[in-house]
């Protein structure tokens, strides 16, 4: 099994490139037959899901745009825990058919409040799409509209995923070793 370190970590190879090419091909083509006679507006979640967005977006035959959001995450000043906010929307998506694109759903916290967050914009329809799925990990009752792949609870990196910022640039998905 062909393997990388990344730092202190070896990882080996879970998903290779051209599994991924083909899948985001086959996810692209269920896209482009589902919003057929709609304009929609991709929302690419910097920074893990660059990569797919970007290969993804490359698949879509109809007029569309693409943007990109972050979500940070900091400690409120109270006791609530994690405050999450949503930064880089620019774009008025009233009426709009919106594709999130995430690298990843493992919670699904992330995506749960991303939907809510948009939805307040009142689009048309808020669609998910992530290239992988833990479905072990998930805790909230949600439907992810495209999944690349489900993934059992390993740690993941490549392809835009990445170890302490570092493997973002692999062109396969490893898994920690
Ligand atoms: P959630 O909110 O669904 O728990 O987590 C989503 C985020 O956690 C992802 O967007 C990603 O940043 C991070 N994450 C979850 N699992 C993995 C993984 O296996 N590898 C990497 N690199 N990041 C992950
Ligand atoms: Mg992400």
């Amino acid at each position: 099994m062909e393997s990388v370190i990344i730092k202190d970590k070896r990882f080996e190879v879970n998903i290779p490139a051209a599994k991924i090419d083909q899948r985001v091909k086959e996810l692209g083509a269920k896209l482009n037959e589902d919003l057929k006679n709609t304009r929609p507006i991709f929302v690419s979640v910097l920074n893990g899901s660059f990569m797919f967005a970007a290969d993804l977006f490359r698949e879509i035959k109809m007029e569309a745009e693409i943007t990109f959001i972050r979500v940070s995450s900091y400690s409120g000043t109270e006791s609530t825990g994690t405050v999450k906010s949503v930064v880089g929307i620019k774009e008025n998506l009233e009426g709009r058919t919106v594709v999130i694109i995430e690298d990843i759903v493992d919670t699904g916290d992330t995506a749960i409040y991303l939907i809510d967050e948009l939805k307040k914009q009142n689009p048309e329809k808020v669609l998910f799409a992530s290239l992988l799925l833990k479905p072990d990990a998930l805790r909230h009752p949600i439907k992810i509209d495209y999944v690349g792949f489900e993934v059992p609870n390993d740690f993941l990196v490549g392809y835009g995923l990445d170890y302490d910022g570092l493997g973002r640039n692999l062109k396969d998905i490893y898994k920690l070793a």
